[in-house]
């Protein structure tokens, strides 16, 4: 059932116990979203766990609370309520739904969400997660720290490309400065999300090698081997195939094992969710993603093939 941000604050404040989660492959949106509901939450003294069913990828880990991130490996009873945050689909929580039977509060602003909780609110004008959890917090009357502002504004800006993308409006603006006042750190966040280990830098410099253009420059696609070259940090590759002069659709293909690939998708002005979507994944109108079970070569044939289509639609 499709309910309003004031009656999913009235759900949160009316649970006691509560198991909060966010998407698999998570970033910073998912991450800092939870980490701030969670961090806000505890003070009220519910009783609160946050479950991921995924590492935290080193990048978030300066993110304040982010080693109080549980995995889902035992089950988890008398749970009033599960918050799901930043994800469009049940599959993207995993196990997370067979360690928790509680109704599900679905808190997104992907345009593709399947609709699949018990009660959800999406707001895909929102540019982030974030933006509807600073909302959320405002409506319960919940204090925004330092710490809490750090996880927010970092929610939002990872999502917006720093407040470059399509996505980014007055409101997204205005949500920063309010955090900035707060205490969040622009560029210590930044500072953060910048710094690669080695392996990361070496990674790119080999996908920019694989560089591969289609339907007359107007394809671009990279590809990392993630298998091969064991390096988890690619943020941000594929805004080199993105940012090229008369490129309408970028595309990385992720190498995860020898049977998976994971699609990353940007565009320009095709709507990429739709292309994700016909592969089982989803995402927004300018980035969007799937994972696809097959080699390489078959995963990249499917893909340029449904990629070119939906260029000439
Ligand atoms: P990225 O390419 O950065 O992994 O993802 C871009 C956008 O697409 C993000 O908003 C992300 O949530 C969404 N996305 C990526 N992969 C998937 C997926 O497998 N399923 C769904 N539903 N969304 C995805
Ligand atoms: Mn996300
Ligand atoms: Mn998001």
């Amino acid at each position: 059932m499709e309910i309003s941000l004031y009656d999913a604050a009235v759900k949160i404040s009316q649970a006691g116990r509560l198991v909060l989660t966010a998407h698999i492959h998570p970033d910073g949106d998912c991450l800092g979203s939870m980490l701030a509901l969670y961090s806000c939450l505890r003070r009220t003294g519910k009783e609160v766990t946050m479950l991921l069913d995924d590492a935290v990828p080193a990048m978030y880990q300066f993110l304040p609370g982010y080693d109080e991130i549980r995995r889902p490996v035992t089950f988890y009873d008398g749970v009033e309520l599960l918050v799901v945050l930043d994800a469009s689909d049940e599959e993207r929580i995993g196990r997370v739904k067979e360690v928790v039977k509680a109704p599900i509060l679905n808190i997104d602003h992907h345009i593709s969400n399947t609709k699949f909780a018990d009660y959800w609110y999406v707001d895909s004008q929102a540019a982030a997660t974030g933006e509807i959890v600073f909302e959320l917090l405002k409506m319960l009357n919940l204090p925004v720290d330092a710490v809490v502002a750090c996880c927010l504004f970092t929610a939002i800006a990872t999502d917006c490309g720093f407040f470059r993308y399509a996505n980014t409006t007055a409101t997204t603006l205005r949500y920063a400065a309010e955090l900035v006042e707060k205490g969040a750190q622009p560029h210590i966040i930044s500072e953060n999300l910048e710094t690669k280990p080695l392996d990361s830098i070496v990674a790119l410099t080999k996908a920019l090698d694989t560089l591969e253009l289609h339907h007359d420059g107007r394809i671009a696609a990279i590809t990392v081997d993630t298998y091969a070259d064991g390096a988890e940090n690619t943020e941000g590759f594929i805004n080199y195939p993105r940012n090229i002069e008369g490129v309408e659709l970028a595309v990385m293909f992720k190498v995860i094992d020898e049977e998976t690939v994971r699609v990353s998708f940007r565009s320009r002005k095709t709507d990429v969710s739709k292309l994700a979507l016909l592969f089982g994944g989803g995402g927004h109108a300018r980035a969007a993603g799937c994972t696809i079970r097959g080699s390489l070569t078959v995963v990249k044939d499917k893909v340029f093939q449904a990629a070119i289509r939906a260029l000439q639609e």
